[in-house]
């Protein structure tokens, strides 16, 4: 019989990885050109051209030993070198290898530092909306995710709530900027006031408080809108980035921390996630793709195309009465339900073949997300749909 907790997490399974397995069914049954599948951040534009060039060229030069075999838990010593030298030559830092831990993607970063970091009963603050595999994340170490509501105006962070959640016990905060679900960039000045407020909290309590950035939508912003780098506010910052969005390779789970010399306790919390990368099963991260991205750190993702998309989605729903704010990053717009229950308007929607996530995934109901890492035809021709929905809704009379 599986373990107790393990039920809950089968129970509670994610809704977004429900909605896409029923995305390829409904694909098989009516075409795949019929069904407007906008439930998983699964980008769908193909990695760019250097990711395949560095995958063969270390097939072909490398030592195929060297190339497969394990190394330090944390990454190869030059693969670690070279990123720490990119984030420095962009960001202005001092980072040097042992900064860096590579991970497998971000969810392999997020719980090589919550098992780092969490005793039993520790709290870790997230952000409504925020991504709901934090709660299992946190979970995992037996440490309790308390949940800051979200500010529906602006989707920043309540930060006059954060800190009044903040106490003995909290051990982290988790942001996400550009944020899944709304696409909002967290400004500077939000950076900042949150960083005053930390700092005041960490002496109050005479604690450490972790400010865990992830960051997997980090290089797609638009607009020439600037996404701060964290650990230039904050001591206390550890960085999860990740190569799944930026460079499109979610299945090939790659990314690192940065965890700088700065925060509290620093060798330990290096050391640390050396160990838990090995203890926690993943031993280190995949060896080719370490190789292969550190040739890729210049690679740029194909904003101009999550771009069009957004624009074309966002106005097309506009037009139809739906409201929300226009992200500035990522690939997913968070649209107001124009019925309280948005599981309603979910389900609603599907008659229309059009698979969308509710907001309660991110702890923030009323409101659904759509992921536009799709093909342009599927916004454009998912309009007739939204437009039925708008009218079913009274968005349009
Ligand atoms: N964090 C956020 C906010 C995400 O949206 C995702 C994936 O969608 C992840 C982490 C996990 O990313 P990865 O595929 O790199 O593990």
């Amino acid at each position: 019989m599986i373990a107790d907790s393990m039920k809950s997490f089968v129970k509670n399974s994610s809704a977004i990885r429900a909605m896409f397995e029923e995305g390829k069914k409904m694909a098989q049954e009516y075409g795949a050109e019929n069904v407007y599948d906008f439930s998983l951040g699964n980008p769908n534009v193909p990695a760019p051209a250097e990711v395949k060039e560095a995958i063969i060229k270390e097939l072909e030069d490398d030592d195929p030993v060297m190339l497969h075999g394990y190394m330090s838990n944390s990454g190869y010593e030059d693969v670690r070198k070279a990123v720490a030298d990119s984030l420095n030559q962009r960001f202005g830092t001092a980072f040097h290898e042992n900064n860096i831990v590579m991970t497998v993607g971000a969810a392999g970063g997020l719980n090589v530092i919550l098992k780092t970091i969490l005793n039993p009963g520790d709290q870790v603050l997230a952000i409504a909306p925020y991504f709901g595999e934090y709660n299992s994340y946190v979970a995992n170490y037996q440490g309790e995710v308390v949940v800051v509501s979200p500010d529906t105006e602006t989707f920043q962070p309540n930060l006059k709530e954060l800190e009044k959640k903040i106490t003995g016990k909290t051990k982290a905060v988790i942001v996400n900027s550009p944020n899944n679900p709304t696409g909002v960039v967290y400004s500077e000045e939000t950076i900042k006031a949150m960083a005053g407020i930390l700092e005041k909290k960490e002496q109050e309590f005479g604690t450490d408080i972790y400010l865990i950035s992830d960051e997997p939508y980090r290089e797609l912003a638009y607009d020439g809108v600037e996404v701060p780098y964290l650990t230039k506010y904050y001591k206390d910052t550890i960085v999860g980035y990740s190569f799944s969005k930026s460079l499109s390779l979610p299945g090939e789970r790659i990314g690192y921390l940065v965890i700088p010399d700065e925060a509290a306790d620093a060798e330990d919390l290096q050391n640390g996630a050396n160990v838990a990368t090995r203890i926690l099963g993943f031993v280190n991260a995949p060896s080719l793709m370490q190789r292969a991205v550190a040739r890729c750190l210049d690679a740029k993702a194909d904003v101009p195309y999550y771009d069009r998309n957004r624009n074309a989605l966002y106005q097309g729903l506009k037009d139809l009465g739906f409201s929300c704010i226009k992200p500035e990053g990522a690939f997913y717009l968070f649209v107001k339900s124009p019925v309280e229950d948005e599981k309603v308007f979910c389900e609603a929607a599907k008659k229309y073949h059009i698979l969308i996530v509710p907001g309660s995934s991110f702890a923030c109901p009323g409101y659904v997300r759509i992921a536009y890492c799709v093909a342009y035809e599927t916004i454009l021709n998912s309009m007739p749909g939204f437009e039925k929905l708008a009218e079913e809704f009274g968005l349009r009379k």
